[in-house]
């Protein structure tokens, strides 16, 4: 070996062990036969103490047949392999420096496997290189947990808390699709306020506001869990009743109808009272769209009002 090639290696050595990355070489049982500074830094674990160690005895937090999975591909077909932070957030599990008020106090990890020949041209080694990635993780977790909080408030109407005309457009629409799929019975209810004119007339704004608030809370309170409801429109609400066929259906719209009937709604130092009218279709196989659906329901709610309120009435064709 010449001098040039010694100054080489020598230079390559320390490039190596102050990389800003971890470098480990495994042997074929997992021995580690190099440890860079970056890893020596991050793990507390001297150079000298990691050269001979077993990887999995000396961190346990690796899953030991995932990663022997890995590394044998690795061998087997002579190539690189890549692992990611959103498949497995770390591979050790180093402390994170990022100066953020943690949720995440580990180091989120990259990883490439590369195999090493050896000058037989056999396969003796095989390499680990550790990226730190926490700054992009925890930034694109950020963002993501920032997305689904928007998307969420985006469903949401605000003075009553509960879906509101796009969302439930939305699943009216997969609740049709799914009847089309499955022909399992669901009804659509569209329930409107009656003479709510008269109740900001009266009372205000502030007090119908007060009305909606109260008529969504008890269609809510009512309905079952896996039922729809949302505010469709001013003083219009909608409730998709999930695997209810009408018969059934009609028992859930009395009660609601009486239930409402009987509420007082105390605002200021007044009580409200108001009455809904509802209307009501079940999906068929005739119907061609979910706006079919939607349209039949409002027939019948029109019906309601028509034949003097505070009361339901089923879709009829004949009506
Ligand atoms: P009907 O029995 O025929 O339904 O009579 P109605 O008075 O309820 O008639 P209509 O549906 O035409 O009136 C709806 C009223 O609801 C008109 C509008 O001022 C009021 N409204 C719509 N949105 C809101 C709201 O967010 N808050 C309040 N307080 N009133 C609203
Ligand atoms: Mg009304
Ligand atoms: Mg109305």
């Amino acid at each position: 070996m010449s001098i040039e090639d010694l100054r080489q290696m020598h230079w390559m050595a320390n490039m190596i062990a102050d990389i800003d990355v971890g470098m480990v070489v495994l042997d074929r049982n997992y021995e580690i036969c190099n440890w860079n500074g970056f890893m020596e830094h991050h793990s507390n674990i001297e150079t000298e103490d990691a050269i001979g160690a077993n990887l999995f005895k000396l961190f346990p937090e690796i899953s030991e047949d995932w990663f022997r999975q890995k590394i044998e591909t690795v061998i087997l077909l002579n190539n690189k392999a890549f692992t990611t932070w959103e498949q497995r957030p770390y591979i050790f599990k180093f402390k994170s420096y990022l100066p953020i008020t943690g949720i995440h106090k580990f180091m989120f990890q990259n990883m490439t496997i590369i195999p090493l020949k050896s000058l037989s041209g056999e396969i003796e080694q095989v390499s680990l290189i550790i990226y730190d990635v926490s700054d992009v993780a925890t930034n694109r977790l950020a963002l993501l947990e920032v997305n689904q909080q928007l998307e969420a408030t985006n469903r949401i109407d605000q003075l009553t808390q509960l879906y509101n005309r796009g969302h439930l457009e939305h699943r009216i629409d997969g609740e049709f699709s799914r009847f089309k799929r499955s022909g399992a019975a669901v009804c659509l209810v569209m329930l409107d306020i009656d003479f709510f004119k008269k109740v900001n007339d009266e009372y205000g704004h502030p007090g119908g506001d007060e009305v909606l608030r109260v008529v969504g809370k008890t269609i809510s309170d009512l309905q079952r869990n896996t039922d729809v409801s949302g505010r469709y429109g001013g003083e219009e609400f909608a409730i998709i009743l999930v695997d209810t066929n009408i018969e059934n259906a009609v028992h859930f719209l009395e009660r609601l109808r009486i239930k409402l009937e009987n509420t007082v709604v105390k605002h200021n130092d007044t009580e409200i009272r108001v009455t809904v009218s509802l209307g009501i279709s079940e999906a068929n196989s005739e119907m061609k769209s979910y706006e079919e659906w939607l349209s039949q329901s409002d027939q019948a709610l029109y019906k309601a009002k028509e034949n003097g309120r505070n009361q339901y009435q089923v879709y009829d064709p004949n009506l």
